[in-house]
């Protein structure tokens, strides 16, 4: 017999159940969750990566940036040898966060990074660089693949589908250029 004391019937308590598990996991239960969770945060479902993750450039991210400019490892700008990875959307901004989208990259030498983060007078210079990208990939160019997902831009927070949209804008961008 059923010795403790429910205030809902069997039927309550298994739906109780069932809805449990038709929610996505951050509505579920507190405790261990919580903890094995700790940094991450889901959306529906997906394991969101902390903000500094999805704005550091990896070491396949800046192999596909050095591509991308012509495979020496020579600054964008000058020619000379290129030390860093410059943002061009800040990973700060505060009208957009800027991700570790290839797209989002550019190599530049010391001196020539330096202008890009100078206070006072150079910010056009950082602003060439993003009217640059956008000319060639659109305003998106420096989002990563959740972003996209999130606006629902792509199906699926894969690389792959980022980069057939990436594909698509640049086509569209070409189509409207005489
Ligand atoms: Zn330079
Ligand atoms: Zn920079």
């Amino acid at each position: 017999m059923n010795s403790h004391f429910s205030p809902y019937s069997k039927e309550m308590q298994l739906q109780g159940h069932q809805k449990d598990k038709d929610a996505p996991p951050y509505k579920m239960r507190k405790g261990n969750r919580k903890k094995r969770q700790s940094k991450k945060v889901d959306y529906k479902g997906v394991p969101i990566p902390s903000r500094g993750k999805r704005s550091e450039f990896t070491d396949k991210h800046r192999k596909q940036i050095i591509e991308y400019f012509g495979g020496d490892w020579s600054c964008a700008e000058c020619g000379y040898h290129a030390v860093s990875f410059h943002h061009i959307q800040f990973r700060t901004a505060a009208n957009g966060l800027g991700r570790n989208n290839p797209r989002n990259g550019v190599p530049l030498c010391d001196r020539c990074h330096r202008r890009c983060h100078v206070e006072d007078g150079h910010m056009e210079y950082a602003q060439m660089w993003r009217d640059r990208q956008i000319a060639i990939w659109g305003p998106d160019y420096y989002k990563d693949a959740i972003d996209l997902w999130k606006e629902g831009k792509i199906e699926r927070p894969t690389e792959e589908l980022m980069d057939r949209y990436f594909e698509k804008e640049r086509a569209r961008i070409d189509q409207t250029r005489c």
